[in-house]
């Protein structure tokens, strides 16, 4: 697909991805965009958007592999010219290396939850390492009451689940 189609906005993974990449004005420009490669400022001519919008989405797409441009030099001028064309074909590749970070991520703090022991304050919910608890002698930094040991096991499991159906998803 070189262009959008609505059936893509459909798929929830693929808006919300896009929403948090470019914004709602993004995804308008995405919508909109040519199907010839233009420059951005006939790209905001075309579209409506006001052209400062049009650069900072073809840059965040660009970043991600989703748009590509082409330079061209007017001989006469010496001017530089960037022709700009959607990549969305990218778009299933870029989706998986967000959600592979994403996971990642989670991995990392399963990895730190647990190999730490934690403190909980059973009055205001602040939790600390083992260490960082011991240091304080076990007394809550925000409201001063008693902290007691933290068993995580429930939030073990339900990191679990989550990162497992992730790479799951991965997968397909
Ligand atoms: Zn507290």
């Amino acid at each position: 697909m070189s262009s959008l189609k609505p059936k893509d906005l459909k798929n929830p993974a693929i808006y919300q991805y896009l929403l948090k990449l470019v914004g709602e004005e993004g995804i308008d420009l995405i919508k909109r965009f040519p199907t010839e490669e233009r420059s951005d400022e006939e790209i905001a001519e075309i579209t409506g958007i006001n052209l400062n919008s049009v650069r900072h989405t073809l840059y965040i797409l660009y970043e991600k592999r989703l748009a590509e441009y082409r330079r061209i030099k007017d001989n006469e001028t010496g001017w530089l010219t960037y022709l700009w064309v959607l990549k969305m074909e990218n778009l299933t590749q870029a989706l998986k290396e967000e959600m592979t970070f994403a996971s990642e991520k989670l991995s990392a703090r399963l990895r730190f939850d647990r190999n730490n022991d934690f403190y909980q304050c059973g009055s205001c919910g602040k939790t600390l390492t083992f260490n960082d608890a011991m240091t304080l002698n076990f007394v809550c930094p925000e409201c001063g009451e008693n902290m007691s040991h933290f068993d995580n096991e429930l939030l073990l499991k339900a990191l679990e689940k989550r990162i497992d159906k992730m790479n799951r998803a991965l997968e397909d």
